[in-house]
Protein backbone atom coordinates (compact mmCIF):
# COMPACT_ATOMS: atom_id res chain seq x y z
CA UNK A 1 0.00 0.00 0.00
CA UNK A 2 1.68 3.31 -0.83
CA UNK A 3 1.93 5.90 2.07
CA UNK A 4 -0.51 8.67 2.30
CA UNK A 5 1.18 12.13 1.06
CA UNK A 6 1.59 13.34 4.95
CA UNK A 7 4.81 15.02 6.19
CA UNK A 8 6.61 13.30 8.31
CA UNK A 9 6.78 14.64 11.88
CA UNK A 10 9.94 13.90 13.96
CA UNK A 11 9.18 15.10 17.56
CA UNK A 12 11.76 14.85 20.67
CA UNK A 13 9.71 15.21 24.50
CA UNK A 14 12.86 15.92 26.57
CA UNK A 15 10.76 15.63 29.35
CA UNK A 16 12.18 16.99 32.78
CA UNK A 17 15.92 17.04 30.80
CA UNK A 18 17.80 19.11 30.88
CA UNK A 19 18.97 20.20 33.98
CA UNK A 20 20.40 24.10 32.66
CA UNK A 21 18.90 26.27 30.46
CA UNK A 22 22.76 26.31 28.89
CA UNK A 23 22.47 22.73 28.16
CA UNK A 24 18.50 22.97 26.87
CA UNK A 25 19.86 25.64 24.21
CA UNK A 26 23.28 23.78 23.11
CA UNK A 27 21.04 20.70 22.83
CA UNK A 28 18.64 22.88 20.85
CA UNK A 29 21.22 23.96 18.07
CA UNK A 30 22.82 20.67 18.16
CA UNK A 31 19.15 19.74 16.24
CA UNK A 32 18.81 22.74 13.44
CA UNK A 33 21.67 21.81 11.00
CA UNK A 34 20.11 18.33 10.58
CA UNK A 35 16.21 19.99 10.37
CA UNK A 36 18.00 22.56 7.87
CA UNK A 37 19.12 20.24 5.58
CA UNK A 38 15.61 17.76 5.49
CA UNK A 39 13.03 21.01 5.53
CA UNK A 40 11.34 19.80 2.25
CA UNK A 41 10.81 16.68 3.63
CA UNK A 42 10.07 16.28 7.07
CA UNK A 43 8.84 18.57 10.43
CA UNK A 44 11.05 18.60 13.41
CA UNK A 45 9.80 20.06 16.58
CA UNK A 46 11.26 20.00 20.15
CA UNK A 47 9.58 20.05 23.49
CA UNK A 48 11.80 21.06 26.31
CA UNK A 49 10.09 21.90 30.10
CA UNK A 50 8.66 25.04 30.64
CA UNK A 51 11.16 27.49 31.92
CA UNK A 52 13.15 26.72 28.91
CA UNK A 53 10.99 27.48 26.40
CA UNK A 54 11.64 30.84 26.26
CA UNK A 55 16.12 30.42 25.82
CA UNK A 56 15.27 27.80 23.59
CA UNK A 57 12.52 29.99 21.81
CA UNK A 58 15.31 32.43 21.31
CA UNK A 59 17.87 29.98 20.20
CA UNK A 60 15.40 28.69 17.05
CA UNK A 61 14.58 32.09 15.37
CA UNK A 62 14.58 31.77 11.78
CA UNK A 63 15.26 27.68 12.06
CA UNK A 64 13.51 24.88 10.42
CA UNK A 65 13.09 23.13 14.40
CA UNK A 66 9.53 24.08 15.83
CA UNK A 67 9.26 24.66 19.44
CA UNK A 68 6.14 22.62 21.72
CA UNK A 69 5.64 22.53 25.49
CA UNK A 70 4.86 19.13 27.59
CA UNK A 71 1.85 19.94 28.46
CA UNK A 72 -1.42 22.61 28.75
CA UNK A 73 -4.37 24.10 31.39
CA UNK A 74 -7.62 24.19 29.56
CA UNK A 75 -8.70 27.17 31.11
CA UNK A 76 -7.61 30.45 29.79
CA UNK A 77 -6.72 32.33 33.14
CA UNK A 78 -7.89 32.87 36.41
CA UNK A 79 -6.73 31.11 40.23
CA UNK A 80 -5.12 28.09 39.06
CA UNK A 81 -2.02 27.77 41.07
CA UNK A 82 0.83 25.78 39.03
CA UNK A 83 -0.92 25.70 35.85
CA UNK A 84 -0.37 27.24 32.48
CA UNK A 85 -2.80 27.52 30.22
CA UNK A 86 -2.41 27.06 26.53
CA UNK A 87 -3.26 30.58 25.50
CA UNK A 88 -0.07 31.73 27.64
CA UNK A 89 1.67 28.75 25.35
CA UNK A 90 0.09 30.31 22.26
CA UNK A 91 3.20 33.28 22.37
CA UNK A 92 6.38 30.70 22.43
CA UNK A 93 4.92 27.70 21.18
CA UNK A 94 3.42 25.99 17.99
CA UNK A 95 3.17 23.06 19.70
CA UNK A 96 1.68 21.07 22.83
CA UNK A 97 1.80 17.50 24.13
CA UNK A 98 -1.36 16.47 25.97
CA UNK A 99 -2.48 12.92 27.43
CA UNK A 100 1.40 11.79 27.80
CA UNK A 101 1.25 8.52 30.04
CA UNK A 102 3.93 10.03 32.51
CA UNK A 103 0.80 12.71 32.84
CA UNK A 104 -1.85 10.28 32.65
CA UNK A 105 -0.28 8.55 35.64
CA UNK A 106 -0.11 11.20 37.59
CA UNK A 107 -3.64 11.17 37.54
CA UNK A 108 -4.58 13.20 34.18
CA UNK A 109 -8.27 11.77 33.39
CA UNK A 110 -9.70 11.18 29.76
CA UNK A 111 -11.92 13.58 29.90
CA UNK A 112 -8.81 16.11 31.34
CA UNK A 113 -7.03 14.94 27.93
CA UNK A 114 -10.14 15.84 26.12
CA UNK A 115 -10.12 19.27 27.64
CA UNK A 116 -6.46 20.01 26.91
CA UNK A 117 -6.82 19.37 23.31
CA UNK A 118 -9.75 21.54 22.55
CA UNK A 119 -7.84 24.63 24.46
CA UNK A 120 -4.79 23.48 23.03
CA UNK A 121 -6.59 23.73 19.14
CA UNK A 122 -8.52 26.70 20.44
CA UNK A 123 -5.33 28.75 21.28
CA UNK A 124 -4.09 28.11 17.54
CA UNK A 125 -1.77 25.70 18.88
CA UNK A 126 -1.31 21.93 17.19
CA UNK A 127 -1.42 19.07 19.47
CA UNK A 128 -0.08 15.87 20.01
CA UNK A 129 -2.67 13.55 21.58
CA UNK A 130 -0.59 10.75 23.32
CA UNK A 131 -2.88 7.53 24.02
CA UNK A 132 -1.56 3.75 24.84
CA UNK A 133 -1.81 0.59 26.84
CA UNK A 134 -0.50 -0.89 29.97
CA UNK A 135 1.29 -3.61 29.68
CA UNK A 136 -1.14 -6.13 31.50
CA UNK A 137 -4.03 -4.23 28.56
CA UNK A 138 -1.61 -5.35 25.96
CA UNK A 139 -0.87 -9.35 27.24
CA UNK A 140 -4.86 -9.28 27.76
CA UNK A 141 -5.14 -8.62 24.20
CA UNK A 142 -7.19 -5.43 25.24
CA UNK A 143 -4.62 -2.76 23.00
CA UNK A 144 -7.95 -1.93 20.55
CA UNK A 145 -10.24 -1.81 23.06
CA UNK A 146 -8.27 0.59 25.24
CA UNK A 147 -6.58 2.49 22.41
CA UNK A 148 -10.35 3.33 20.75
CA UNK A 149 -11.57 4.74 23.86
CA UNK A 150 -8.79 6.82 24.40
CA UNK A 151 -8.76 8.18 21.33
CA UNK A 152 -12.42 8.23 21.23
CA UNK A 153 -12.63 10.33 24.30
CA UNK A 154 -9.76 12.58 23.44
CA UNK A 155 -12.06 13.97 20.13
CA UNK A 156 -14.77 14.33 21.94
CA UNK A 157 -14.42 18.29 22.49
CA UNK A 158 -12.69 18.75 19.26
CA UNK A 159 -14.66 20.80 16.39
CA UNK A 160 -13.68 19.13 13.00
CA UNK A 161 -11.80 22.71 11.95
CA UNK A 162 -9.15 21.92 13.84
CA UNK A 163 -8.50 18.86 12.40
CA UNK A 164 -5.45 19.70 10.40
CA UNK A 165 -3.66 21.27 13.54
CA UNK A 166 -3.84 17.52 15.20
CA UNK A 167 -1.83 14.75 15.33
CA UNK A 168 -1.98 11.60 17.34
CA UNK A 169 0.60 9.54 18.73
CA UNK A 170 0.56 5.98 19.79
CA UNK A 171 2.86 5.16 22.58
CA UNK A 172 2.38 1.74 24.52
CA UNK A 173 3.43 2.36 28.31
CA UNK A 174 5.57 -0.44 28.49
CA UNK A 175 7.38 0.97 25.62
CA UNK A 176 8.31 4.09 26.74
CA UNK A 177 12.24 4.29 28.06
CA UNK A 178 12.08 0.99 28.96
CA UNK A 179 14.12 -0.12 25.34
CA UNK A 180 11.44 -2.59 24.63
CA UNK A 181 10.20 -0.94 21.11
CA UNK A 182 7.20 -2.62 20.25
CA UNK A 183 7.26 -4.25 17.53
CA UNK A 184 6.58 -2.56 14.25
CA UNK A 185 3.95 -4.64 12.38
CA UNK A 186 1.44 -5.11 15.73
CA UNK A 187 2.22 -1.13 16.12
CA UNK A 188 1.12 -0.18 12.64
CA UNK A 189 -2.07 -2.35 13.33
CA UNK A 190 -2.68 0.27 16.02
CA UNK A 191 -1.79 3.24 14.53
CA UNK A 192 -4.43 1.95 11.67
CA UNK A 193 -7.13 1.54 14.74
CA UNK A 194 -6.79 5.05 15.39
CA UNK A 195 -6.66 6.26 11.94
CA UNK A 196 -10.18 4.22 11.16
CA UNK A 197 -11.47 6.27 14.35
CA UNK A 198 -9.88 9.19 13.05
CA UNK A 199 -12.00 8.93 10.19
CA UNK A 200 -15.09 7.70 11.90
CA UNK A 201 -14.92 11.21 13.67
CA UNK A 202 -14.10 13.12 10.88
CA UNK A 203 -14.49 11.92 7.57
CA UNK A 204 -12.29 12.78 4.84
CA UNK A 205 -10.37 15.45 6.96
CA UNK A 206 -8.98 12.91 8.91
CA UNK A 207 -6.69 11.99 5.93
CA UNK A 208 -4.73 15.40 7.05
CA UNK A 209 -4.03 14.12 10.75
CA UNK A 210 -0.75 12.06 11.29
CA UNK A 211 -0.21 9.46 13.55
CA UNK A 212 3.20 8.70 15.12
CA UNK A 213 4.67 5.94 16.93
CA UNK A 214 6.34 6.53 20.45
CA UNK A 215 8.60 4.21 22.27
CA UNK A 216 11.89 3.74 22.57
CA UNK A 217 13.03 4.70 19.41
CA UNK A 218 16.45 5.38 17.87
CA UNK A 219 18.41 5.62 14.79
CA UNK A 220 18.86 2.15 14.49
CA UNK A 221 14.85 0.90 14.50
CA UNK A 222 13.08 4.23 13.65
CA UNK A 223 12.87 3.66 9.73
CA UNK A 224 11.57 0.32 10.86
CA UNK A 225 8.42 2.63 12.05
CA UNK A 226 8.31 5.40 9.33
CA UNK A 227 8.49 2.85 6.48
CA UNK A 228 4.89 1.59 7.67
CA UNK A 229 1.54 2.32 5.85
CA UNK A 230 0.25 3.12 9.11
CA UNK A 231 3.17 5.24 10.81
CA UNK A 232 3.63 9.08 9.66
CA UNK A 233 6.76 10.03 12.31
CA UNK A 234 7.25 9.39 15.62
CA UNK A 235 7.38 10.67 19.52
CA UNK A 236 10.81 10.84 20.62
CA UNK A 237 11.94 11.17 24.63
CA UNK A 238 15.21 9.50 25.63
CA UNK A 239 16.90 9.16 22.36
CA UNK A 240 15.79 13.44 21.58
CA UNK A 241 18.38 14.39 24.56
CA UNK A 242 21.61 13.44 22.08
CA UNK A 243 21.32 16.06 19.25
CA UNK A 244 23.62 13.55 17.40
CA UNK A 245 21.52 10.89 17.57
CA UNK A 246 18.14 13.23 16.90
CA UNK A 247 19.91 14.25 13.99
CA UNK A 248 21.06 10.97 12.92
CA UNK A 249 16.96 10.22 13.10
CA UNK A 250 16.06 13.38 10.93
CA UNK A 251 18.68 12.19 8.43
CA UNK A 252 17.27 8.81 8.77
CA UNK A 253 13.28 9.69 8.36
CA UNK A 254 13.93 11.91 5.14
CA UNK A 255 15.74 8.86 3.11
CA UNK A 256 12.55 7.04 3.88
CA UNK A 257 10.07 9.69 3.26
CA UNK A 258 12.49 11.28 0.18
CA UNK A 259 10.36 10.98 -2.95
CA UNK A 260 14.15 10.25 -4.80
CA UNK A 261 13.91 6.77 -2.59
C1 LIG B 1 8.12 9.55 25.25
O1 LIG B 1 8.49 10.11 26.27
O2 LIG B 1 7.10 9.95 24.66
C2 LIG B 1 8.88 8.42 24.74
C3 LIG B 1 8.44 7.77 23.71
O3 LIG B 1 10.04 8.10 25.43
P1 LIG B 1 11.19 7.08 24.94
O4 LIG B 1 11.50 7.41 23.49
O5 LIG B 1 12.34 7.37 25.83
O6 LIG B 1 10.65 5.71 25.07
Amino acid sequence: MPKAPRRPLLAGNWKMNPLSAGAAVELARGVIPAARSHASVLEVAVFPPFPWLRPVWDALQGTDVELGAQDCFWERAGAFTGEISAAMLSGWCGWVIVGHSERRALGETDADVARKAAAAVESGLSVIVCVGEHEAEFVAGRTAEVVGAQVAAALQLLPASSVDRLVMAYEPIWAIGTGRNAAPSLADGTMRLIRRRLEQAFGAAAASVRVLYGGSVNAANVASYVELGGCDGCLVGGASLKAEEFSKMISVVAAVASPAR
